[in-house]
């Protein structure tokens, strides 16, 4: 059997008192396209930020390709592969797209932030970048200031700105919130195309799209893993539908 992408086992955050995540074990496979949903306040980004090291876990473990990463850094997780969007701050709205993912990748590359002033001598960055952002269809904007783009492409520029990292693990934590609905299913597709050597673990809010995107889903509800199957198992599913029934006012 080939490793897994992701795994965590009995994994647990409690807040004081309060259990966001109680003993998660979930399996991600390698190539996955995997949804992680649940109602609001269930707990789904305390568990990415246990996963990506934000947050250290109460207990249980988080295996990365085989490998016990729990008590490693974030840093140290990001280097063995894992990646989960950014935040996109006023540093970057006032580069490009090119400027931004082109600093990304020579971080990478050990480059470092002189990458622009040796652009005449190494465009191999550049070109990376530009490779990039057009598999991203920001091709046509890169060389536009970020804060004059649509939201939805900014967007788009934060995953951009997680693969220039060459995960082998994408985590994204509703990509497309707040993110017009024309938009949405672009973003999505665009997702859904990435090659199959980034696994991507997904939490969206938007039953639609999930559906759409994933070809596994996990249920997480009140911190705890309710309920996993295919798309058709889950979007059949009376216990699951019946969770999702009192949200729907503010879908
Ligand atoms: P979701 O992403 O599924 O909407 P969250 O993981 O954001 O859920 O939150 C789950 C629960 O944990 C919520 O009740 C939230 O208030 C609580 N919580 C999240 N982060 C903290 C924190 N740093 N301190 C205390 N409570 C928190
Ligand atoms: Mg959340």
């Amino acid at each position: 059997m080939s490793v897994l992408a992701l795994e965590t086992r009995g994994l647990s955050k409690s807040f004081g008192g309060f259990k966001a995540n109680t003993d998660v074990s979930l399996k991600v496979q390698a190539g996955a396209r995997h949804a992680l949903i649940g109602p609001n306040g269930a707990g789904k980004t305390t568990f990415i930020n246990l996963l990506t090291g934000v947050l250290p876990a109460t207990a249980g473990s988080v295996w990365l390709q085989g490998e016990d990463v729990t008590t490693i850094s974030p840093q140290g997780r990001v280097r063995r592969g894992m990646a989960r969007t950014f935040q996109i701050n006023q540093l970057f709205n006032e580069l490009t797209p090119l400027e931004t993912v082109g600093l990304a990748i020579s971080e990478r590359t050990g480059f470092g932030a002189q990458w622009w002033r040796r652009i005449g001598t190494n465009s191999a960055v550049v070109d990376e970048a530009a490779e990039l952002l057009m598999r991203m269809r920001l091709g046509d904007v890169m060389l536009r200031q970020t804060k004059v783009l649509p939201y939805g492409k900014q967007r788009l520029l934060e995953i951009s700105l997680a693969l220039a990292c060459q995960p082998s693990l994408l985590l994204l934590d509703e990509p497309a919130a707040g993110v017009p609905e024309d938009e949405r299913h672009e973003i999505l597709d665009i997702v859904t195309a990435l090659p199959e050597s980034v696994t991507v673990l997904l939490i969206e809010h938007d039953m639609e799209l999930v559906f759409t995107f994933a070809d596994r889903i996990s249920v997480l509800v009140q911190g705890m893993l309710f309920a996993e199957g295919s798309v058709e198992e889950i979007s059949n599913d009376p216990r699951v539908k019946a969770v999702y029934l009192g949200e729907e006012a503010h879908v």
